[in-house]
């Protein structure tokens, strides 16, 4: 396992042209893991600093506004106490829009009138879990949109559970669920112990109260940060097993593998694990964000979802990377974002075009970037609810003004000279009513 103090032994080694000193001071602000695993056989070091897969585990010293990035190159250089860098580290921090629109407290499901800690509940079908024992991950992603909770000032609010009793009632009590997704971090980080007395409570079969949970869903970046753990790792046969039980109770068994670059897919100890899970009869999607400087290239996702539907894995969504952290380094446009995702889809076989986006995981919903025209002499956006915390407005699609530069919804206005968006007035009813999102912006 490396970390930031392992910085300038691994440049020595493997990239003696790159100076260290941005590097760390980058890693003094933003989080940094690193696995062998990536750090061996994922990053290509004769072509860092460019390398997307060097960009995408290595925090990287643009991620930093240039002013921010020379006070703590200075604070390093001249030696201040080790307390006084993690006050400037923080400082920089909070700059950062750390936490998205209280990604925390939004959307929390009561059960007997007493909030779940642990538990988001924002879209009637499905109920996100952020298990403790897997709220980090194997390596970290810099563009992680969880990124500030993995700094030591964030983990202090980390938003997680531990009783797995609490999340089988609360299923059991609301019918209109059919599906729960474990997230966090990453579930798989947990000890198969872990998982399995999370999941084994959901399978029993034995009373009829959770007959309407159909599906459970895995978010994890292990198939690329950490294959090893389906394949040679100790316990790998007993996840396996694991996930052999949850098939076997006659639910689905959904694994979202979070897959950034074809580079991950083509590591054969990616592919036994992608062939080992499914072997179990488990499902397994592809999903990831749209990252400049990592994958904001047509051939890239073409060449990822051809290979994803080669190795049996579904091609699910292109998400737009949210508005926090580093957001500046590695946004991209949602007009070129449409355009890199049409360019690519427009190149699949239709086996690979179960795959959506581009989509921001916005406030309202899940909105879609599905197309830019020119109606009537207005260049617009077409946009598509694929999500919505009011039901009605699933599938139900809305124009905004074209804007080269917008990178999320609300930088987007109505096209057509209307005043504001179809849903809004019930969207600010829904956010009143719970309390969230006290401004009403939609922002996340
Ligand atoms: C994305 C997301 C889901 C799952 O949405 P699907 O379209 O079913 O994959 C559920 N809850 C929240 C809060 C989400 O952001």
């Amino acid at each position: 396992m490396f970390t930031k103090s392992n910085i300038p032994e691994l440049f020595k080694q493997y990239a003696p042209h790159l100076d260290p000193a941005p590097y760390l001071a980058a890693a003094h602000v933003f989080p940094m893991r690193v696995n062998n695993h990536v750090a061996e056989s994922l990053v290509d070091w004769k072509n860092v600093p460019e390398d997307p897969m060097f960009q995408l585990a290595f925090p990287q010293p643009a991620m930093l506004h240039r002013p921010d990035l020379e006070r703590m190159m200075h604070a390093s250089r001249t030696g201040i106490p080790k307390a006084g860098l993690q006050q400037l580290a923080e400082e920089i921090r909070m700059e950062m829009n750390p936490h998205p629109a209280n990604q925390k407290t939004e959307n929390v499901p009561k059960l007997n009138g007493e909030e779940l800690p642990g538990m988001q509940h924002k879209y009637r079908e499905t109920v996100l879990f952020f298990p403790s024992e897997g709220q980090f991950c194997h390596a970290f992603c810099t563009y992680c949109f969880r990124w500030a909770q993995f700094t030591s000032v964030g983990s202090a609010q980390t938003f997680k559970s531990s009783n797995a009793g609490q999340l089988r009632n609360y299923i059991a009590k609301n019918r209109q669920v059919r599906d729960v997704l474990f997230t966090g971090g990453d579930p798989m980080v947990m000890p198969v112990r872990h998982l399995a007395g999370y999941l084994d409570p959901l399978i029993a079969n034995d009373t009829e109260d959770l007959a309407h949970l159909d599906t459970i869903r895995i978010g994890s970046k292990s198939l690329a940060w950490w294959p090893y753990k389906y394949t040679t790792d100790g316990e790998a046969g007993d996840v396996l097993r694991l996930f052999e039980r949850v098939v076997r109770s006659g639910r689905q068994l959904a694994f979202q593998a979070h897959f950034s670059h074809p580079r991950e897919l083509e590591h054969p100890a990616a592919q036994e694990a992608i062939r080992q899970i499914r072997m179990t009869g488990a499902q397994v999607r592809g999903q990831a964000p749209l990252i400049r400087h990592v994958n904001d290239k047509p051939e890239v996702w073409r060449r990822m979802w051809d290979l994803q539907v080669k190795l049996g894995v579904v091609p699910y969504y292109m998400f737009v990377e949210r508005d926090t952290g580093a957001s500046h380094y590695w946004n991209v446009p949602l007009g070129r974002a449409h355009d890199i995702f049409n360019t690519a889809y427009s190149q699949l076989s239709g086996t690979a075009r179960t795959v959506r986006g581009p989509s921001m995981s916005a406030s309202p919903g899940k909105v879609g970037v599905v197309g830019v025209e020119n109606i009537r002499g207005e260049d617009v956006f077409l946009l598509k609810f694929w999500q919505a915390r009011d039901p009605s407005w699933i599938g139900r699609v809305f124009f905004a003004k074209y804007d080269p530069e917008a990178t999320w919804l609300s930088d987007l206005v109505p096209a057509f000279g209307e005043k504001e968006f179809f849903f809004e007035p019930r969207y600010r009813e829904l956010v009143k009513r719970t309390g969230e999102g006290s401004s009403g912006q939609l922002s996340d």
